[in-house]
């Protein structure tokens, strides 16, 4: 049975990326362990080797029964992929872009299958895009027929492409220093999603790959009593008013139910809880006050208020006019809508004893696989 050394150049300076992308995480793992557990779970696959940047040092966590070994890697790639060679003890090689996150065990599986002790194995899939060349600013057409790009991991016998990559160091992979000392090159199907995450779009396609979305809905309700002597204030804004509404707080009947909507969501406590009328410190609180704090609890928790809908029924002062001041006064927290119904004089908001209010907010957060 062939046994294979799994090397992963991880040795680049991230240039064309603008950083080390191979240490950034996707779905909570580093870049680069996504091949390595993909690797581990071959039986073939005797040892791991990650090549990380010339004068880093790394102690990953790694508690798969695989050996995974880390190595510096040289100034250019070819050198980098030679110390993994060199560090590396099985008959044959497998050399791993740590920037293809995606390459399956059944990729792994089909190239070491194909490889030999005289041929190497790579992986290729048609080129799909038309092509074109330009030169001196004049556009021509390529024939696609025949043309393939090639991914990794590429495949061989490990003291052969010892000689082919130190005999030609500038290659552009390993199978072209092969190809150039004169042996075989075999090929298998790659895979589409095995691409390479080379500039920042790839990455945040890669995210989208391995993030979900939550959506939840919350919902909230509050009543106030309708009294001479005080301010009237909605969502933050005074509202000229005879009467105002009673409460422990400023009695902001729409902020406290698109409170308790957000915290309902994020499935938190309501703001009896958060903000008891017990506490003095919350003696005519301003309620927008009382929802920046509301926020930091369910951004804390990941959550991302996307909207939030509010029905105040009311049948005195008319409130329309005040609809955009509210709108923009809020919008300081999330999109916001809210709308004004007359009780059409019927039960106590009706008879104008009161208001009340109800609100739905939708959160959103993303998970990580
Ligand atoms: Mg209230």
């Amino acid at each position: 049975m062939k046994n294979f050394s799994f090397i992963i150049a991880a040795g680049g300076q991230g240039t064309r990326f603008g950083g080390k992308k191979q240490f950034m995480t996707l779905g909570g793992r580093e870049l680069w362990r996504w091949s390595a557990e993909n690797a581990a779970a071959l039986d073939s696959v005797k040892e791991i080797i990650l090549v990380i940047p010339q004068g880093d040092t790394l102690n990953p966590s790694w508690n798969i029964a695989t050996p995974l070994l880390v190595v510096n890697g040289g100034s250019e790639r070819a050198l980098s992929v030679l110390n993994g060679l060199n560090a590396a003890s099985c008959d044959y090689v497998m050399v791993h872009d740590a920037a293809r996150p995606f390459a399956t065990p059944e990729l792994f599986r089909r190239l070491s299958e194909a490889v030999s002790g005289d041929a190497g194995v790579v992986p290729v899939l048609p080129v799909s895009d038309a092509l074109k060349r330009i030169e001196d600013g004049e556009v021509s057409c390529v024939e696609r027929e025949g043309l393939y790009i090639t991914q990794t991991p590429q495949v061989f016998p490990r003291l052969k492409l010892i000689e082919a990559v130190k005999k030609f160091p500038s290659s552009k992979d390993e199978a072209e220093a092969w190809k150039k000392s004169g042996h075989v090159l075999r090929s298998v199907e790659g895979e589409r999603m095995n691409f390479k995450a080379t500039l920042k779009e790839d990455m945040t396609i890669a995210r989208a790959l391995t993030e979900r979305k939550v959506t939840r809905t919350g919902l909230g309700w509050d009543i106030h009593r309708l009294v001479p002597d005080r301010k009237l204030i909605l969502g933050g804004v005074k509202i000229e008013s005879p009467l105002g509404l009673l409460g422990h707080s400023d009695a902001d009947v729409l902020t406290h139910a698109l409170m308790d909507a957000v915290l309902g969501g994020a499935g938190l406590p309501d703001i009896g809880n958060l903000f008891p009328a017990s506490d003095e410190r919350f003696k005519g609180a301003d309620s927008l006050v009382l929802m920046r704090e509301v926020m930091r609890l369910v951004e804390a928790e990941g959550w991302t208020v996307e909207f939030a809908d509010a029905v105040i029924t009311a049948q005195v002062p008319r409130l329309n006019k005040y609809r955009d001041e509210i709108i923009g006064r809020l919008s300081e927290f999330f999109p916001v809508n809210i709308k004004f119904k007359s009780a059409e004089e019927l039960d106590d908001s009706g008879h104008g004893l009161c208001m009340t209010c109800r609100a739905v907010a939708t959160l959103g957060k993303v998970i990580e696989w």
